[in-house]
C-alpha cells in the first residue's frame, strides 16, 4: 500500500475521525494487525482560519501547497485534504506535487452518482455554500447543488466554528440541522451532502428523510483505495 500523506488540523476534531476510520477500515479488510500507512500533518488551524476570515486564500493555498510537497517529500505516495473548505485551493495544492491528489469532491459525487441522484441539498461552511469552488466541482459530475437560505447558511456555519471544530455537540444543534435539511428535501434535494468534514460529528443518516454524503467518512474509502491501486 501506498503511503498516504494527510493535510490535518482543519480541523483536528474531524482529522481525528479520518485518522480512526482509515485504520478501521484497513484492519476490517486486512485483519491481524494491519493498520493504515499514514504520514499525518496537522496545521494550526487558527493560522488558516485567519487566512479565511480575511479572503487570503492564495496565502492558505501557498501554505498547504508547501505542507503537501512536504509530505510528498517524506514518503507520500498520494495526498489528502481533511477538509471541504480549504479544497477552495486544491488547484494549488495539487499544481504543487507530483503524485495524486485526492479531492473530497470528486469522491462525494462518484458516491452520489453511484446512487443514480441527481439533485442535493448541500451542507457546509459559508465558504463551500455559497462560492462556486465546491458547487461546480460536484456539477462537473453532473450534480446540482441546493443551498439552505441565507437564514440557514448562518446558522450551518455558525454552528461549524463555535461548536463543532472545537468538539462541542449539542442536541439543539442537531436538531437545527435537521430543520436545515427538511427544508432543502422540501426545495427538491434528493440527497445531502455533509460538505464539511465536521458535520458527522452531529448529524448521521438518522437524521434525514434521504441518503447522507459523509465526506470525511466517503474521502477515507476513496483514499484507502487509491493508496492500494
Ligand atoms: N472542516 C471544515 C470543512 O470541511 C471546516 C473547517 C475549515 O474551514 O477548514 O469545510
Amino acid at each position: 500500500m501506498k503511503i498516504i500523506g494527510v493535510l490535518g488540523g482543519m480541523s483536528w476534531e474531524s482529522s481525528l475521525d479520518w485518522y480512526r476510520m482509515a485504520n478501521e477500515q484497513v484492519r476490517d479488510r486486512l485483519g491481524g494487525f494491519h493498520s493504515a500507512p499514514i504520514l499525518l500533518d496537522s496545521l494550526d488551524f487558527a493560522e488558516i482560519e485567519a487566512l479565511q476570515a480575511t479572503g487570503d486564500w492564495d496565502g492558505a493555498g501557498r501554505i498547504l501547497a508547501a505542507h503537501a510537497r512536504g509530505l510528498e517529500a517524506a514518503g507520500a505516495g498520494l495526498v489528502v485534504l481533511c477538509t471541504n473548505t480549504m479544497h477552495l485551493v486544491a488547484d494549488q495544492i495539487s499544481a504543487a506535487i507530483d503524485v495524486p491528489f485526492i479531492h473530497i469532491g470528486d469522491t462525494t459525487a462518484e458516491v452520489i452518482r453511484a446512487k443514480g441522484l441527481a439533485t442535493v441539498g448541500l451542507l457546509g461552511t459559508a465558504f463551500t455554500m455559497e462560492q462556486a469552488f465546491y458547487r461546480d466541482r460536484l456539477a462537473d459530475h453532473g450534480i446540482t447543488s441546493l443551498i439552505p437560505d441565507e437564514k440557514d447558511r448562518a446558522t450551518v456555519h455558525r454552528i461549524i466554528y463555535e461548536e463543532l471544530v472545537r468538539g462541542i455537540v449539542t442536541e439543539d444543534s442537531r436538531q437545527a440541522y435537521r430543520e436545515v435539511i427538511g427544508r432543502l428535501v422540501a426545495a427538491g434535494a434528493q440527497g445531502i451532502v455533509l460538505g464539511c468534514t465536521e458535520i458527522e460529528l452531529l448529524i448521521g443518516q438518522q437524521d434525514s428523510p434521504v441518503p447522507v454524503f459523509p465526506t470525511t467518512a466517503l474521502h477515507v474509502t476513496a483514499a484507502l483505495a487509491a493508496a492500494e491501486e
